[in-house]
């Protein structure tokens, strides 16, 4: 075997390449990452965690509601967004260093600068300020995990808007923004500056948010965010954005203007593959301009593999980790793993919030044909107290020959806690008279979901 620097070199140290790199590296090889921005990639620097602390700042707003409800007075009180940017700050330093040290503990080198192959056993790290790494090293196996980036639409003025990179670091909140999109970041992010005070419109050109979605989930979802002050407008996209004295002026395709602050699009995101010298390594692309793998996350090449986002699989976190263990399960310890990505379950974090696992019911119908639904849409007792309006929705899907729960939804505070549970029954096979069988937990939210006994749509309509 030919001599290497490394056993395994990984490029990129998000959520996928540093599980891969400390498991690897903890079997007793030699493993180099490298990172050409910040250790902890786009979930703990720009995604998943600083979003879930504007989540939990923005959620006060309506929880001082909530408490005026219930007989408290609250005195004056202000939001101040540089306070919380510097304490968010902190925070992810924090857990940049604590990815940084379990790389170092378990034994990886750590070279900062960008990564490109040169060849199917070669990546040269490039020069960064302030590092010593740049050069080239060669490796026994390569991996890649650079994840994704999101990508802005191609208009006239289209450079004005910012993308959720951005909306992590704005230097002031505006006091007017337009989230254009209609996927999880989207509707996050409306919520989000929603909660925190600014007048917050949400462009969609699809006919609703979520696409993918159940189509319950969707429409009560939008209804909901109209309900706490998003103004939703569907089946419209921009024409241009231009910059006035007092703002961004966006004109839309039926040649409706409006004027606000800021403009931040959530238009999608794609596989980081850039300068990567995919080409010089022999690494092939799928249709869709991720990198191609096999269930093993194997790429074309029989020495590199890729894992996370930049595979465009499933594009979360959890999936990026469990992608990049199973690697180093399979290639350092001997125990050849590939990931089930079938029924993950997942949130979005809107408010309120979205916990979904399995299939929605068109997908079921399409797939199996006849299914039962039960479906619940209620205010729950902590919004009836003080007459709000809120509603939960909580829908179940069931295959009906084997009566298998394949699908739950549910939408309201909480929802993404009680998927993960609902996940584990789900991903256990669990039949409807089983999911009876459990006693409800009272008074909670959750116990809807295991006293749903009347079908909503006893009437069976057929596939498609
Ligand atoms: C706004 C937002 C919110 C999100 N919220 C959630 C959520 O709530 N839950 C969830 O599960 N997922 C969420 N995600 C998705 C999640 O962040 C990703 O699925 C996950 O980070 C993917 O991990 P990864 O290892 O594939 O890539 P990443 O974590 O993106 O890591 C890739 C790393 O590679 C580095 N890199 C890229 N190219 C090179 C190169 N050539 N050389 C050296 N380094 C390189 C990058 O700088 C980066 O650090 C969110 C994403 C965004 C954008």
């Amino acid at each position: 075997m030919a001599d290497y620097d490394f056993d395994l070199f990984v490029i990129g140290a998000g959520s996928g390449g540093v599980r891969a790199a400390r498991l690897a590296s903890l079997s007793g090889a030699k493993v180099a990452v490298a990172e050409e921005y910040r250790v902890g990639g786009t979930c703990v620097i720009r995604g998943c965690v600083p979003k879930k602390f504007m989540v939990y700042a923005s959620e006060v707003s309506t929880q001082l509601k909530t408490a005026q409800g219930y007989g408290w007075t609250i005195g004056d009180h202000v939001f101040d967004w540089p306070t919380f940017l510097q304490a968010k700050d902190v925070e992810i330093a924090r857990l940049s260093g604590i990815y940084v040290s379990n790389l170092q503990k378990a034994g990886a080198h750590l070279l900062h600068g960008k990564a490109r192959l040169i060849d199917a056993h070669t990546v040269e790290v490039l020069p960064k300020e302030g590092s010593p790494d740049a050069g080239r090293y060669t490796a026994a196996k390569i991996l890649i995990a650079t994840g994704g980036r999101p990508v802005k639409p191609d208009f006239p003025g289209a450079e004005l808007g910012i993308t959720s990179d951005e909306a992590f670091h704005l230097p002031t909140l505006p006091k007017r923004v337009l989230v254009v999109g209609g996927g999880y970041i989207a509707v996050e992010f409306a919520g989000i500056f929603n909660g925190l005070g600014v007048e917050t419109t949400l462009l969609y050109r699809g006919a609703n948010i979520l696409r993918g979605f159940d189509d319950d989930v969707r429409s009560h979802l939008a209804e909901e965010l109209e309900k706490r002050g998003i103004k939703v407008v569907l089946g419209c996209s921009h024409a241009r954005i231009e910059q006035t004295e007092s703002g961004l002026v966006s004109t839309l395709s039926n040649d409706l203007r409006f004027e606000t602050d800021a403009v931040m699009f959530a238009t999608g995101r794609e596989p980081y593959v850039d300068g990567l010298g995919l080409d010089k390594a022999g690494v092939a692309l799928n249709d869709k301009g991720a990198i191609a793998v096999d269930r093993h996350s194997k790429t074309s090449v029989d020495s590199i593999w890729a894992v996370g986002d930049v595979t465009d699989r499933i594009n979360l976190t959890p999936v990026a980790i469990r992608e990049g263990a199973a690697f180093a399960q399979t290639e350092f310890y001997d125990n050849p793993t590939s990931f089930d990505h079938e029924l993950v379950a997942s949130a979005v974090f809107s408010q309120p919030p979205v916990g979904v696992v399995g299939m929605s019911e068109a997908e079921a119908r399409h797939a199996f044909g006849k299914v039962d639904i039960y479906r619940s849409v209620f205010r729950a007792m902590k919004v009836t107290f003080y007459g709000g309006q809120e509603r939960c929705l909580i829908k179940l899907v069931v295959k009906q020959d084997d009566q298998k729960v394949v699908g739950v939804h549910v939408v309201g505070p909480d929802s993404p806690e009680i998927i993960q549970m609902a996940a584990i029954a789900v991903k256990m096979g669990v039949t409807k008279a089983q999911w009876d069988s459990t006693c409800a937990v009272h008074p909670t939210l959750a116990e809807e979901l295991v006293t749903l006994k009347e079908k909503y749509a006893p009437v069976d309509v057929g596939a498609g």
